[in-house]
């Protein structure tokens, strides 16, 4: 009995079928109100890509009748003589027996000749088509009625002209100029027999079978690439162990379907045949290592029993490790082993499947995405062992499907490794505008808009540390004179009122570059630079005027202008912050001293004190009672 698992695995192929591991999937369903719309868009695209792929499956079977009149050939279709390698010429018709397998061919030539080709192939170029597997040489002489021959001939290494997409060797009668009368195949060293699988058709179907395997398969490789280049760049990018190891598993899959198609030949013609062969098996044996490998790192997190998964991690293991034997044998019990494999397969399938439930289970939530690509996948599988899918999609059959699957599957990794990306980036994004909002509320005045203090002395900081000692700076202390009065008279709102208009008044003044901030109460700061003397002085005295022409609609036309006194403190040297603090707050009692609505200059201090640490606390640098005093 041969069990499709051990035809697909000599094939290169099905254990791949069902691995779609979900490394690192994200949870879709995880809550946020402003992922919503992207998780949605990207749920939109998930359903647009199982539509597309079903709509597209569907499509090639209904589209495979219309190009498939290829006839199957059966072992039984033939006659069998067995040979030395070193005889040349075919034996004679009594030589061959009919009836019974054939033996002991694997190190000697086997001679299979068609009872009959059936008239259906006689009246046009027919082609012989045959899957490719583990022989040394091949030889096809086409037996025309007229008694002439067409002969071709294949070797590993060198397939040349004869080598077709989906792992096909074709050879055409089209030489022989006369109705075919019979075909004898000679096959070197071939490995197996059952291995060996022919069709017969005609040469303009072939060429149309041909053509749709080509894109059938360039479109699934493709695919296969793009999901295979974005997974390894978002493994890169979020520096995720299982999506890496769902990047390599995909490229894998690639390189296999690159070999097993037979597309590699293109650009290296020296693999044909066994090579590729034995490339394409141990390659399928590693695919099933890495998607296994791929699981059990998915859910590395998640409770599921270490010995579930050391079991699941020990038997992907075993098949990885049994491609190298596997891919090196050239004769022995294929067949047999090939089945083993498929078992095992199987079993490491159950397991992985067991893992995810258990961990689904238990609420990890990207075992849920786990399970939900592995759907895709699974169903692959399992309508590859109940179906016989060997002469679906133009002989391509279960390999064409593996693909598929391999490439659905990566591109669901992919767009939703993508959607969670998206929903941290979103995260992200909000965090940093939410903190730039948090910075900028920490450092504004929330009546006036103007900076506060915090703002005000890092702005200092900046310009004290850049400039020190080059460039003139000056502190201008404001404060409103006689404000408790409006308050008393006119209402806290009107005060209000009056502050956010003398602060307008302060920014329109002060050029770009001058910090301006509201130091608290009726009190506020300019911080210049590059003036000095007179300049610094009529600057001083502009901003007192533009407040005292200010129009305060609020206390109505009769009421005294609102005015401002000033104290003014510069420097040239390296004089500290507080100092400069210091003296400007002394001008401004001077300036209140003084009868208020005037700017006073303080002196220059005698000695340039030594540059100190800034951030002062103004309050504690500056007598309380100096500023704001009650003025007799
Ligand atoms: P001086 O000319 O000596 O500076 O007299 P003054 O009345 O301006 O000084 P004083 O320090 O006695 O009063 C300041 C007042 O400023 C007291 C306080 O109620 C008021 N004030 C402080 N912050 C605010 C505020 O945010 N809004 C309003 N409307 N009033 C404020
Ligand atoms: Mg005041
Ligand atoms: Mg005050």
């Amino acid at each position: 009995m041969k069990s499709p698992w051990g035809r697909a695995f000599h094939r290169g192929h099905g254990i791949l079928d069902g691995f779609g591991p979900r490394a690192g999937a994200p949870a879709l369903d995880a809550a946020a109100p402003d992922g919503f719309a992207i998780r949605r868009r990207l749920r939109a695209m998930l359903s647009l890509l199982a539509g597309g792929t079903i709509a597209l499956l569907a499509l090639l079977v209904v589209l495979r009748p219309q190009v498939a009149h290829a006839r199957t050939l059966h072992l039984s279709d033939f006659c069998y003589a067995v040979t030395a390698l070193s005889t040349d010429d075919p034996p004679g018709a009594d030589a061959y027996d009919c009836a019974g397998p054939p033996e002991e061919y694997n190190t000697r030539s086997l001679w299979l000749r068609l009872k009959r080709t059936g008239a259906e192939d006689a009246d046009a170029e027919a082609v012989l088509i045959i899957g490719n597997t583990r022989f040394e040489r091949m030889e096809v002489r086409f037996v025309g009625v007229t008694g002439n021959v067409a002969r071709y001939a294949v070797a590993v290494g060198d397939f040349s002209e004869h080598w077709r997409p989906g792992s096909k060797i074709a050879f055409s009668d089209h030489a022989l100029n006369a109705p075919l009368e019979s075909i004898v195949l000679r096959v070197d060293r071939l490995s197996d027999v059952q291995f060996l699988r022919m069709n017969i058709t005609h040469d303009d179907e072939a060429a149309l079978q041909f053509a749709a395997l080509a894109a059938t398969i360039g479109a699934g490789l493709t695919l296969l690439l793009i999901g295979a280049l974005y997974n390894a760049g978002l493994a890169v990018a979020m520096r995720s162990g299982s999506a890496a190891w769902q990047g390599a598993w995909a490229a894998c899959v690639l390189v296999w379907g690159l070999i097993w198609s037979q597309m590699i030949l293109a650009f290296v013609p020296g693999l044909a045949g066994r090579t590729s062969a034995q490339i394409a098996t141990f390659l399928a044996c590693l695919a099933i290592f890495l998607a296994t490998a791929s699981v059990v790192s998915a859910i590395r997190e998640a409770r599921v029993p270490r010995t579930l998964r050391r079991i699941t991690a020990g038997a992907g293991a075993l098949i990885g490790l049994s491609g190298v034997p596997l891919a090196l044998m050239r004769t022995g019990p294929l067949h047999l082993l090939a089945d083993i494999i498929g078992i095992l397969v199987l079993g490491v399938l159950v397991l992985c499947a067991a893992c995810i439930v258990v961990a689904w289970r238990r609420g990890h939530a990207p075992a849920i995405s786990l399970g939900r690509a592995w759907a895709v996948p699974m169903l692959a599988l399992g309508s590859v062992q109940v179906f016989d899918t060997q002469g679906m999609f133009w002989g391509g059959g279960s390999q064409v499907i593996v693909l598929y699957a391999a490439a659905w599957q990566t591109l669901w990794l992919a767009i939703s490794t993508t959607a969670k990306y998206a929903h941290l980036r979103n995260e992200r994004d909000r965090a940093r505008s939410a903190e730039a909002i948090a910075y900028r509320m920490a450092r504004q005045d929330a009546l006036t808009g103007l900076g506060n203090r915090l703002h005000f002395i890092e702005a200092a900081e900046a310009m004290f540390g850049a400039g020190a000692g080059v460039s003139p700076v000056a502190l201008l202390l404001i404060d409103v004179d006689r404000f408790k009065a409006i308050n008393d008279g006119f209402g806290h709102d009107v005060g209000d009122e009056v502050l956010r208009c003398i602060a307008d008044t302060l920014r329109r003044t002060s050029p770009a570059g001058f910090p301006v901030a509201r130091m608290g109460g009726e009190e506020f700061v300019i911080l210049t630079h590059g003036l000095a003397g007179s300049p610094l002085t009529a600057f001083a005295e502009r901003v007192r005027t533009a407040v005292a022409e200010c129009r305060h609609d609020a206390l109505g036309d009769g009421s005294r202008p609102i005015t401002v006194s000033i104290g003014v403190a510069e420097t040239r040297g390296q004089t500290a912050y507080d100092t400069l603090y210091r003296m400007a707050d002394q001008a401004l009692y001077a300036a209140k001293e003084a009868g208020r609505n005037r700017v006073h200059i303080a002196a220059v201090p005698n000695s340039p004190a030594t540059a100190r640490p800034l951030a002062p606390e103004p309050d504690t640098a500056r007598p309380a009672s100096r500023i704001g005093a009650p003025t007799p």
